[in-house]
């Protein structure tokens, strides 16, 4: 009799041992399931901060641009790389004047749908994705569609045979043909 009641003793405190261990593990688990909740929040936002690669920059003030544009200098030209690169945002109709670089330039889309137009050929729609590459010297254009912004890399190459030489403005005949 007095074995039995020290069994059902030992009993007891492995069933409290036990009780004791499901706690434990139940409350491991709940810690798990907050932390991994946790750690899902900061992505989510920080998935909408990256939304953009490179900042929109500043305001363009030039004359060299008709409508709003917004420049981010990336790379300012030295006599190592003679390449300049900046991220141009357009707004819906904005766009560059008429103008041409001497060391040519390439245009990498980023965002959004435009035009880019060589002097005396159609204008040819560009858009995410898009690599446009401008030979030296030859006149011509770049900028967002009448209803799409448009956001490209540009990078101005062998700058050392010098800088932009610019037009005028396309004007709203021209920028109208290509609807
Ligand atoms: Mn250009």
């Amino acid at each position: 009799m007095k074995f039995l009641t020290i069994k059902s003793e030992r009993e007891k405190i492995a069933n409290q041992r036990i009780m004791k261990n499901i706690g434990v593990i139940i409350a491991i688990s709940i810690t798990v399931l907050m932390v991994g909740c946790t750690c899902q929040q900061p992505e989510t936002a920080k998935d909408q901060v990256t939304d953009f690669v490179f900042p929109k920059g500043e305001k363009i003030t030039n004359n060299n641009f008709l409508g709003t544009a917004w420049l981010q200098m990336l790379v300012n030209s030295d006599s190592t790389y003679n390449t300049s690169i900046g991220n141009v945002t357009f707004e819906p109709g904005a766009r560059t004047n008429w103008h041409k670089h001497p060391g040519g330039q390439i245009l990498l889309v980023t965002d959004g749908t435009g035009y880019y137009q060589e002097k005396g050929k159609p204008a040819q729609l560009i858009q995410k994705g898009d690599v446009v590459r401008i030979p030296p010297d030859m006149v011509h254009w770049h900028g967002a569609a009448p209803n799409s912004g448009l956001t490209h890399i540009a990078m101005s190459l062998n700058t050392d045979k010098g800088g932009a030489v610019w037009s005028g403005p396309v004007t709203e005949e021209e920028y109208d043909l290509i609807k």
